[in-house]
């Protein structure tokens, strides 16, 4: 069995050298078939330097360097592409996981699951109301939209076999989706507690707005998943609903002209159906826009685009 352990870094050259220490320790000691893949995401300061040394001396060490700062979900992306590992391990790497927790995961897949997701149960102890309240209502809802009851998506921590997670498109902050992609390849899927530090060194390159980008994310993957083949079913339905309605009110209009004999213009009833009717079909044209988008669709951006250096591929 072999791992791939991702590290996405953004400035991180205080936790770096302990970083490694540790993940090293814990590797050696368990004797494990293992390569860290660290993805420098354009950082500003050392960070990049010092992996550079770390590759130079260690060939399990790899290194990707992107053009500039991408995000952690492009980073983490970015690993997941090169990752040759049986078992792919994503960690944070400003020390708020603990690689010490990553044979606990591993003893917890073999017991037959595909992705084992860290749950960090102290997180936010300090912010309850502006913390750890909106991380816990996100979390419910995601897990409800997705249908997967995780307690923490945010957790870089988890582990999860190659096949579940290698070719998912990922962007914006969606990393934290990978479970219910996984989901939908037939993944078992389960969690265990981790240990939690507040980030050791330098600042978090987050705060509260992060919760509605997920959100949004969210809203996104859930229409993807069921209509990216077949939007102007979305569309189509939306427009023939509000067609309907327009000829509903259409039609109580002229009722009430031939048999109360309110005047079409006294009541507010024609302009309503003249609204849905353009609303509706706006809708039907979108649907077919779309159509037209997805049978042209190109990616994004190309694999490897971001990247500017690799060292020991
Ligand atoms: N990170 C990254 N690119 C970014 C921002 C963050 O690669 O643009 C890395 C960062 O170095 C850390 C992980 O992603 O290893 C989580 O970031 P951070 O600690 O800022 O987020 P939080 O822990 O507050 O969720
Ligand atoms: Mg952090």
């Amino acid at each position: 069995m072999t791992l791939s352990l991702i590290l996405p870094i953004y400035n991180e050259e205080k936790n770096l050298p302990s970083l490694f220490e540790r993940i090293e320790k814990v590797m050696s000691d368990g004797r494990y078939d293992y390569e860290v893949i660290a993805i420098d995401d354009g950082s500003k300061d050392s960070s990049l330097q010092f992996l550079k040394k770390v590759a130079g001396e260690n060939l399990r060490w790899k290194l990707i360097s992107f053009y500039k700062n991408y995000g952690q979900t492009a980073a983490l992306q970015g690993g997941i592409e090169h990752a040759s590992g049986d078992i792919i391990i994503p960690l944070d790497s400003d020390l708020e996981n603990h690689p010490e927790d990553i044979p606990l995961l591993l003893q917890k897949m073999r017991e037959g699951y595909d992705l084992v997701s860290g749950w960090r149960l102290d997180r936010w102890r300090e912010n309850p109301l502006s913390r750890r309240l909106p991380s816990l209502i996100a979390n419910k809802i995601i897990s409800f939209v997705t249908g997967i009851s995780l307690h923490d998506y945010g957790c870089t921590l988890k582990a999860y076999k190659r096949e579940v997670i290698v070719d998912l498109p990922l962007y914006g902050e969606m990393h934290r989706f990978l479970p219910a992609y996984a989901a939908r390849r037939g993944a078992k899927i389960t969690e265990i507690p981790v240990r939690y530090s507040p980030r050791a060194s330098g600042k978090s390159n987050y705060g509260l707005s992060r919760t509605f980008r997920v959100l949004l994310d969210l809203l996104v993957i859930h229409f993807l998943d069921r209509y990216l083949d077949r939007p102007i079913h979305f569309f189509g339905g939306g427009g023939l609903l509000f067609i309907f309605g327009s000829l509903l009110s259409g039609l109580y209009a002229i009722y009430l002209k031939a048999f109360a004999g309110t005047s079409l213009i006294r009541t507010p009833l024609p302009i309503l159906s003249a609204f849905l009717f353009l609303s509706g079909f706006n809708f039907i044209l979108m649907g077919l826009i779309s159509e037209l988008l997805i049978r042209t669709h190109t990616p994004l951006s190309p694999k490897n685009s971001k990247i500017k250096e690799k060292v020991n591929f």
